[in-house]
C-alpha cells in the first residue's frame, strides 16, 4: 500500500535550509522516512513564513531555484510531475511523484498574471493564502467580514481554467463559502481535521465537510497535535483515527484524505503525536485503521485513491 500526502512543506524545508547555509537535498534529507513510510506521491508546497526577513516575492523566487535544481537532478527520488499522465506513470516507481504547490500567494501581490509565470516553473497547486490576508482572500486570521476579493475570484476561475488544483485550506469561513459558490470544479482542503471534535481555527465545520463532499472535493486529515485535541494528552493516534471516523461519518469515505503536514523537520522541540510523529510511521496508521474496523477497501482510498480521483477531476 502505498500513500498520496496532500501537504508536506518540504520545499520551504529546503529553501530555508539553504539560505540558512545547509546544502541539502531531498535525497539527504527527506527521502529515508517516505520511502519507509511508502510515500509514492505528495504536494510539495513552497509556504511564506510571515516572520521571516525575506521578502515574500525573494523568497518565492529562491524556492524555484532550489525546486528547479531538484527537477534537473538525475539522482533525485523526487519526481516532479506535471500532469496526470505522469502521476500514473510515476507511481509505480520507487521514487515520490511531487506535485509543486504554494501556501499563500502573498509573494503575487495583485498579479494574476504571475500564476502563469510559475505554471510554466511547474507550479500546479495553489492555496490563496496562509493565515494571513493578501490581495485575494482572507484566511483564519484575516478581518472575519472578508472573503475572496474580486481579484480573488478571478484568481480561482484563473487556477481552475489551467487545470490547477485549488485548496482551501487556511482560508476563513467567509472566503471558504466564497470559493465554493464560485468554483467550477471540486475543491480540496488538504489539511485540516474536524471542528466538531476540535474547535481549532483550522478545523472544518461539518456543513463545510457535507459541502466539499457535495462536490466530489476531499478534506486531508492532518496530524498536527493542536488540530487534534485541546487536551494535549489527548493528541495520539487513536484520536486522529477519529477525526478520520467523523470525517467518514459526516461526508461519506469519498471525502477523506490525508495531508500529513509532519513538522518534524521544521520545528527543533517539535511534539508529534505518539507513534505518529514522522512520515515513516504510516503502518502505524494502518493498523489504527483496521482496528476502527476500516476495510482494507476504505483504507486504499484514504491512503491515495480518493486523492487520485480528485486530482483527476481537476484536469491536472
Ligand atoms: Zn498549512
Amino acid at each position: 500500500m502505498k500513500f498520496f500526502d496532500l501537504h508536506a512543506d518540504i520545499f520551504y524545508d529546503l529553501t530555508n535550509r539553504r539560505l540558512n547555509g545547509h546544502d541539502d537535498t531531498f535525497n539527504s534529507r527527506h527521502y529515508a522516512k517516505m520511502k519507509t513510510g511508502h510515500i509514492g506521491g505528495a504536494i510539495f508546497v513552497v509556504w511564506n513564513d510571515i516572520q521571516s526577513k525575506i521578502q515574500p516575492a525573494d523568497f518565492l523566487n529562491h524556492a524555484f531555484d532550489q525546486i528547479q535544481r531538484e527537477m534537473h537532478d538525475p539522482s533525485t527520488h523526487m519526481k516532479v510531475v506535471l500532469d496526470s499522465c505522469a502521476l500514473n506513470e510515476k507511481w509505480y516507481d520507487d521514487d515520490v511523484s511531487v506535485i509543486v504547490g504554494i501556501e499563500g500567494i502573498e509573494a503575487f501581490g495583485d498579479s494574476i498574471m504571475l500564476l502563469d509565470d510559475y505554471y510554466e516553473k511547474g507550479l500546479r497547486h495553489v492555496g490563496l493564502t496562509w493565515n494571513e490576508q493578501n490581495a485575494f482572500a482572507t484566511g483564519v486570521n484575516g478581518d472575519s467580514g472578508r472573503g475572496l476579493t474580486l481579484l480573488g475570484r478571478k484568481m480561482v476561475l484563473k487556477i481552475q481554467d489551467r487545470n490547477m488544483i485549488l485548496d482551501l485550506a487556511h482560508l476563513n469561513e467567509r472566503s471558504f463559502w466564497d470559493v465554493l459558490r464560485c468554483s467550477c470544479k471540486p475543491i480540496m482542503v488538504s489539511h485540516s481535521n474536524a471542528y466538531a471534535l476540535c474547535p481549532h481555527k483550522r478545523n472544518l465545520k461539518d456543513e463545510q465537510i457535507k459541502a466539499v463532499s457535495a462536490q466530489g472535493g476531499i478534506i486531508g486529515v492532518t496530524s498536527v497535535g493542536s488540530f487534534l485535541s485541546q487536551d494535549m494528552s489527548n493528541r495520539n493516534l487513536e484520536v486522529f483515527v477519529e477525526h478520520i471516523a467523523h470525517m467518514v461519518d459526516v461526508g461519506g469515505i469519498e471525502t477523506v484524505a490525508l495531508g500529513f503536514d509532519f513538522c518534524d523537520y521544521i520545528h527543533e522541540n517539535y511534539m508529534g503525536v505518539e507513534d505518529f510523529e514522522d512520515v515513516s510511521k504510516t503502518m502505524n496508521l494502518i493498523r489504527a485503521l483496521s482496528k476502527k474496523g476500516f476495510t482494507p477497501p476504505e483504507i486504499e482510498k484514504m491512503a491515495y485513491g480518493n486523492a487520485f480521483r480528485f486530482i483527476k477531476s481537476t484536469g491536472f
